[in-house]
């Protein structure tokens, strides 16, 4: 089921993350703007040691593709404070992610990232093969849009339809591309649940993978993947 277009009025009643209901949410670790625009708080539910909640926009935003250039320059900068002080605090890694809609886990519409700050880098981040990213952006077919320096392109060999990598630029630069994607997809395909990480390694760059199709038993169990969107007919569909 698609995520609903608009926020139920008991949404907006019980909205922990809206301007005004601050006392609602753990004392925040980091205020960016005054009146602010971005806040940073402990996850109340902590998986690991220490995770943050970052709060995208004082209103009732629920997709990441309606916050304004502000609004991502303030994440961007809200990410970048709280990994640099996780650095500073010994911890080697954060792990800085985007879960939208329920279907891709995430608990509450006002749009939202987490920070989930480790101890080292995590086996798959290490692990990625830093020549494939490159390969990726010699796929002129395969790209859908740029921003400033930031370019999303469709994953060759992606598992879901419209998955995608955006790399390059300055981490503003990457969310700003993030948005513009998401906003695309939503063109293209309506409300839709979908993730999002950063890899945070040289280069940085952000994975996206949206949730339109449900994992099933051939996928989970014999790891094949059908992908219903060829990547090059995605990346025609996002760039028109
Ligand atoms: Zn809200
Ligand atoms: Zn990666």
């Amino acid at each position: 089921m698609p995520p609903p277009e608009e926020a139920t009025p008991e949404e907006l009643e019980r909205c922990p993350f809206c301007v005004g209901r601050e006392d609602r949410t753990p004392p925040e670790t980091l205020r960016i703007g005054d009146p602010w625009r971005v806040r940073v708080v402990p996850n109340l539910y902590p998986a690991f040691d220490r995770q943050e909640v970052v709060v995208h926009s004082p209103d009732h935003v629920r997709c990441f593709a309606d916050l304004g250039d502000t609004q991502i320059a303030s994440l961007a900068e809200a990410w970048q404070h709280r990994i640099d002080a996780a650095a500073a605090d010994g911890f080697g890694y954060v792990h800085a992610l985007i879960n939208e809609g329920r279907l891709a886990g995430s608990s509450l519409p006002h749009s939202h990232s987490q920070l989930v700050v480790l101890d080292r880098v995590p086996p798959p981040v290490a692990a990625e093969d830093r020549s494939a990213l490159d390969e990726l952006l010699r796929h002129d077919d395969l790209r859908v849009l740029e921003r400033n320096g930031a370019v999303a392109v469709i994953h060759y060999a992606g598992a879901s339809p419209y998955e995608s990598l955006v790399l390059g630029g300055t981490l503003a630069d990457l969310l700003g591309a993030l948005r513009d994607l998401v906003g695309r997809v939503r063109k293209a395909e309506g409300p839709f649940a979908w993730n999002a990480w950063l890899h945070a390694t040289d280069p940085q760059h952000l994975h996206f993978v949206p949730r339109l199709t449900a994992l099933a038993g051939v996928e989970l169990g014999a790891g094949l993947y059908v992908n219903v969107v060829p990547p090059e007919r995605a990346a025609e569909a996002l760039r028109g």
